[in-house]
Formats: C-alpha cells, structure tokens, sequence
C-alpha cells in the first residue's frame, strides 16, 4: 500500500541561501525553497544526505513534508538586502497543487526584480507560466528539466521504477515544448548520469535529440553522488529491486567514495559534447543576461573562464591548470567594477590587481576584451 503524505507547516528564520561562489552549471549563487522533503522521491536524490534531510526515518525524505509558511516573506525580506542575481528557486512537488509557496515566491521575485533559475522534475511548472513570462520580459528566467533517459531507453522501466513517484521522462519533455514555444529558455539536466542505467550512447544520443526536437537549448550532465544515509538507503533500494546492479555501483562507489571512482566520466560527457554538436546544442547551460546589469561583461568573462574549465577537464588536463581558471573567475565574479574599465583605466596592470589573475591570464582576458569590442551583443540567453 502506498504510503500518505504528511504535511508539517513551521516557521523558519531564514530563506535565502548564498553560496560562497557562483555556481558554474546553473550561475547561481542564491537559492530558496518552499519545501524539505520531496514528495517525487526519487531513490538516488542526494537531498536525502543529512545535512539537507534532518530526518529520524530515511524514508520520510518522500512523505513527510515541511512546509515553509512564511516563505514569501521571508524571501522578500531577504531580497531587499541583495543585489540583484539568479535566484534558483521553485519546487513544483504536488504539496504545490494545494499550498502555492513556488508560485507565491516566484511572486515576489516579479515584485523585487529578480531573475530565477528553475529545475524542475514536473510539468506543474507550467501553471505558472503566466509569472515566469513576466520575469522573464523583466529580469530573465530559465526553466530546466531533470531528465536521464527518454522512451525509448531499453533501461526505461528501470529507471522508471527509481523516479516511479515523479512524472515520466516524456511530460517534462512536452513540457520543455510548451516553455520554448512560450519564448522561455530551457534544457536539460541529465543528472544524475546512472551507471549502467543511462549511459549507453543509445540513450545519451535519444536524450540529446529528445531535447533538441523539444525546443531545449542545452543540456547539462553531471554523475551522481552517494553520501551517509543516502548512500545506504540507495545500495539497499538497488539490492532489493535490482541486486543485477549492485557489483556495478559498489565497484564504482567503495567505501567512504561521495563522486564515482574509476567510471568512465570523461568518456561519457565527451560522448554528450559530441552528440550535443551534432544536434546544435551546447553542453553548457549559457548564461542569462539580466537587462541592465551593469557587469554583464565580467559575467560573460567568467562564462568564458568556466567552459574552459570543463573543456580542460574533459582534455584531462593537469588540475591547477583547471584551477587557475576557476579561482580567476571566481575573483571576476565578486569585482565590482566593470572590467573593462580597469583595463581602460590601468591596462594589464589592473587585470593582474585582480586576485587570482597573474600575467598570462590578464594577457587572455586583453585578448578577450579587444574579441568583445566588436561583437555587437553579449550573447548568452535572451
Ligand atoms: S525531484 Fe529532485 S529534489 Fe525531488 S526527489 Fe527527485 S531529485 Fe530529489
């Protein structure tokens, strides 16, 4: 028998997360959410680790929901005391049908300026698609799907049975559809990759071309990860349903491993660059420009510095080269000046005051800057 959801209504004090630095895949630095707890359950979800699960029963994670009542105001509170940046928000759960808290704070992001970054796993999304157009026309908004497979994946009804509380793979595509033909940035974010589940060419290549005919302009990958308790309530969900599986996942993940060791990332995210430039599509999500930023250049030079990152990783190169980069553009991130009037203003001098920024790349970021003169746009997302 199918167990019943709780609901726990409470109070916090806060809402608003800021992340030390950007985050590279979705250039998010705050999130707020409505909810703890998911009612889509997926098995391998890693929200079920401790630190953001604060529950007796592993199993709770999917039923016993807490909602934040006072989250729109909360988060207008906390809006008001920040510059203005994506906000990674929304969770289109079902306890949403009934309280309305992704609505109400997608509300008040409208009301405050803010554009949202959205990942989502439902197609409930689009009853509010009316308020995200209208953050979009005025602060950018970008709508992302969860997707590790499509129809027809052999493995589907496995990996079904894993997701078996959400949506299938195929509504949030007809979803992705109604976004993008409502003039809405969207993609996918195949993650978590599962080993043996969804990294066959086979169903890189579908989820890539299911995308693409779906109107997505990107797609994102990344493995998954096991920690704690959610590493034990995953082994234990593969060795009750599929124990087939099992040697694949403890050779991957030994003991005290969070990210895989020794699958083959490389190989698979070099498959999906591959399949992506054969459909058009990066596999990076770009960037959204947020009209009237007025450091939309530097946050198009770490866009830049972030992709190489991944182009180094992918290369296999050494990781302080990988990390050159990544600090530097972190460093870009937090200037408060527009770049390009430190360069005006102090020449290579001023790129190398920049932390994390020595001569060979203020050398880069020169080039860079001359390149940008004559592009007539930003780029990124519009
Ligand atoms: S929809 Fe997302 S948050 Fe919810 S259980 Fe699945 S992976 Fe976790």
């Amino acid at each position: 028998m199918s167990r019943r959801s709780v609901f726990i209504p409470y109070r916090p004090k806060t809402i608003l997360n800021k992340s030390k630095h950007v985050d590279h895949w979705f250039w998010t630095r705050y999130s707020a959410y409505p909810y703890i707890g998911c009612q889509h359950g997926c098995e391998f979800c890693y929200c079920r680790e401790r630190k953001y699960a604060p529950y007796e029963a592993v199993d709770d994670f999917a039923y016993v929901i807490k909602v934040k009542e006072n989250a729109p105001d909360l988060l207008r509170r906390a809006l008001s005391r920040t510059p203005v940046e994506m906000v990674f928000t929304g969770d289109y759960q079902p306890a949403e049908r009934k309280f309305k808290k992704s609505r109400q704070m997608l509300e008040v992001c409208l009301e405050m300026g803010f554009p949202v970054f959205i990942l989502e796993r439902s197609p409930l999304v689009l009853r509010d698609l009316d308020l995200i157009q209208e953050i979009h026309r005025r602060a950018r908004a970008v709508v992302a799907f969860s997707i590790v497979d499509t129809p027809e994946s052999p493995k589907s009804h496995q990996v079904r049975e894993i997701e078996r509380l959400s949506p299938p793979a195929s509504k949030r595509f007809e979803a992705m559809q109604v976004l993008a033909t409502a003039g809405i940035p969207t993609g996918t974010c195949m993650m978590p990759i599962l080993p043996g589940l969804c990294d066959s060419p086979e169903n890189l290549e579908a989820v890539v071309r299911w995308t693409a005919e779906h109107g997505g302009q990107f797609v994102l990958a990344s493995g998954l990860t096991l920690s704690d308790q959610q590493r034990e309530y995953f082994m234990d969900f593969l060795g009750d349903r599929f124990p087939a599986l099992l040697p694949l996942y403890r050779r991957f993940y030994p003991p005290g491993s969070y990210a895989p060791s020794g699958y083959p990332w490389r190989e698979v995210a070099l498959r999906i660059r591959e399949y992506c430039a054969g459909y058009g599509l990066p596999d990076r999500m770009p960037r959204a420009v947020i009209p009237g930023d007025k450091r939309t250049m530097n946050k198009r030079l770490v866009e830049t510095f972030a992709d190489t990152c991944y182009a180094l990783e992918l290369d296999d190169a050494p990781a302080y080269k990988v990390w050159a980069y990544r600090k530097a553009a972190w460093a870009i991130e937090d200037l408060e000046q527009d770049i390009r009037l430190v360069y005006q203003q102090l020449g290579r001098k001023g790129l190398q005051s920049i932390p994390n920024v020595g001569a060979d790349l203020a050398g880069e970021i020169e080039t860079w800057l001359k390149a940008s003169e004559s592009r007539d746009r930003p780029g990124g997302l519009q």
